[in-house]
């Protein structure tokens, strides 16, 4: 055993009792093609009662082992023991259920060498020697799905890749300068709690394929279900809360995201009064016994990561004191309602774009006695971004292309009910009539003045841009593109000497580039698109939902809930074979569209 200059290189294992699997695990270590005095093993056994510690003491090692023993605290504490007691410059942090190639430790250390200090992650493919469950068969299946992502572009991505998972190594000034593992996150999502840490950080993050450890999967399939997918949920809560960065991409943020079906499932399992994870073990048990087949195998895999999200769901909805409270912090669902003309219907006009001043006042009154509250963008983007509070049932009433009537009949109505609105402003227009599309047709119809645009301002109402001159930005070349988008908000933010948020695409009409564009100007960029917005909606192509002439009763409610009309669209659908054999095309002269 190699004693005197320090190793360069520190393997630290945290070991709970898996003596037979450790030494496994070090055997493959023993046998690396690299000097024994380049590196050394530290083993932490954390509580282990199956003489483990005893086993290692009298365990022949080519290289320095040394093992500590520490009463069980989880695999956060054992793996700060074991990195605080380190003597190598890199930490290679490694699990006591892999098969490392011969290789391994020198792949790491080459990739430190010369290099800025970095956190490499190395591959983790499942053992071919993991026993055949449904857990090994999940952690195969979620390991081809992280190689088939990598392959995409052969980039780390925030947050999935942020973490240090068992086959990582890091440069010890990372960890002395941004801290070591979280140890209130004793086990499940410390991997990630750290990763998500050092990444935000800053610290370079390296994907080394050539780096192999082999998972040996032993974990019981209903150790998933009973206790990691407990531990997830309430843990994945924490680092959500300590990194809002993080929140779209969380456990919780999945309860307001999916289908209709799947919600409700969510919903279902996570208000339960006792755990489902009894149960789902129960049907999973007999999938287990029959995975020879196909079927039965990716069945239970299935099950079993539904099962998982499920317990997980109910677990954070616990740690958060009720399915309501996670409800608020992370499964909110915005309605968002675009209006248009509000007056009365100027003749001529384009059909379905104006609702007269009655119709508008019952519509906001009718949100109001349903306990509706409106938000600004700004609010939704605070919610997404930290979990600021938003009211219940939040809504945002957005009004497309600043027409002048607006300060008649739509605005002051909206400050009656306490209400507020984001009106979105065509900057090369204002005080003139639009000069767009169609709307050309209408000279009479006005929008807004740069001096009632800054009244309504002071008044409470948002303001947004649209634009400077409405054109359909995906026609435009990459030059126009960038003025009609930044162009529009410097306008506004000169004009209100305030920040603008929100953005509409005139039309709707946006493609990858324009988005990317609008992305880059405003934190917040609306579509025309039906549909309700959560917590992992893209915040550049945000849903809206067009309110029609005489929208009422169920008409509000299902685009209030759902963001749009379900009967509304099946007739349409009905509708169009019939229009298509009568106009030989699916637009009717009277249909109503966003401008
Ligand atoms: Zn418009």
């Amino acid at each position: 055993m190699p004693t005197g200059t320090n190793p360069k290189i520190s393997v630290v294992i945290a070991t709970h009792n898996r003596r037979e699997s450790l030494l496994r695990t070090l055997q493959t270590l023993f046998s690396q093609d690299l000097a024994p005095e380049i590196y050394e093993i530290v083993v932490v056994a954390d509580g282990s009662t199956d003489g483990t510690a005893e086993a290692l003491r009298k365990l022949p090692s080519p290289c320095a082992l040394r093992v500590l023993e520490h009463p069980q605290g989880g695999i956060s504490l054992a793996r700060n023991e074991g990195i605080r007691a380190a003597r190598g410059e890199i930490i290679l942090i490694l699990d006591d259920d892999l098969l490392c190639a011969p290789d391994l430790i020198r792949q790491h250390l080459a990739a430190h060498e010369n290099a800025e200090p970095q956190v490499v992650i190395g591959a983790f493919p499942i053992s071919p020697h993991s026993p055949r469950t449904l857990a090994a068969e999940c952690y195969r299946q979620n390991a081809r799905d992280w190689e088939a992502r990598y392959a995409r572009d052969s980039q780390l991505h925030w947050p999935h890749d942020a973490a240090v998972e068992p086959n990582t190594s890091i440069h010890k000034t990372i960890l002395e300068k941004f801290g070591a593992f979280d140890e209130s996150i004793p086990y499940q999502r410390e991997d990630s709690e750290i990763g998500m840490r050092l990444w935000l950080k800053g610290a370079p993050f390296r994907y080394l394929p050539t780096a192999v450890a082999h998972h040996v999967v032993t974990k019981r399939t209903r150790d998933m279900i009973s206790r990691d997918a407990v531990l997830y949920g309430k843990h994945d809560l924490l680092v959500a809360r300590k990194f809002p960065e993080y929140r779209p991409f969380s456990a919780p943020a999945r309860i307001a995201q999916g289908s209709w079906s799947m919600r409700i499932t969510r919903r279902i399992f996570g208000a339960l009064p006792f755990s489902p994870a009894g149960l789902i073990s129960a049907l999973l048990w007999p999938l287990e016994k029959l995975q020879r087949v196909n079927l039965f195998r990716r069945g239970g895999v299935k099950l079993l990561q539904y099962g998982s999200s499920a317990v997980a769901i109910r677990s954070a909805a616990r740690e958060a004191g009720s399915w309501d409270k996670l409800r608020r912090e992370f499964g909110l669902r915005l309605p968002v309602f675009m209006f248009h003309h509000i007056g009365d219907t100027p003749r001529p006009w384009v059909p379905g774009l104006s609702i007269s001043p009655v119709d508008f006042e019952r519509q906001i009154r009718w949100l109001a006695r349903r306990g509706f509250k409106t938000i600004r963008s700004s609010d939704w983007l605070a919610w997404i971004r930290t979990g600021e509070p938003l009211p219940e049932k939040p809504i945002l009433l957005t009004f497309d292309d600043a027409y002048a009537d607006l300060a008649r009949f739509a605005l002051p109505v909206l400050l009656r009910y306490g209400f507020t609105g984001l009106v979105f402003v065509v900057t090369s227009h204002t005080g003139q009539s639009a000069q767009w599309g169609e709307l050309a047709k209408y000279p009479f119809v006005k929008l807004m003045g740069p001096e009632e645009i800054r009244r309504w301002a002071r008044e409470g109402i948002e303001f947004g841009a649209h634009s400077r001159s409405h054109h359909d930005l995906t026609r435009l070349p990459l030059g126009e593109l960038k003025e009609e988008v930044t162009g529009s908000r410097k306008v506004l933010e000169d004009l209100l000497q305030i920040p603008i948020v929100a953005f509409a695409y005139p039309y709707g009409s946006c493609h990858v580039q324009v988005r990317a564009e609008a992305g880059r100007a405003f934190g917040l960029c609306f579509t025309v698109d039906e549909g309700m917005n959560n917590i992992g909606s893209n915040l550049h192509a945000l849903r809206r939902t067009m309110i029609l002439p005489g929208d009422r009763g169920w008409t509000l409610w299902s685009k209030s809930r759902w963001g749009f009309d379900p009967v509304a669209r099946l007739l349409a659908r009905l509708r169009r074979p019939i229009i298509k054999a009568f106009f030989g095309s699916t637009e009717t002269p009277e249909a109503p569209h966003a401008t």
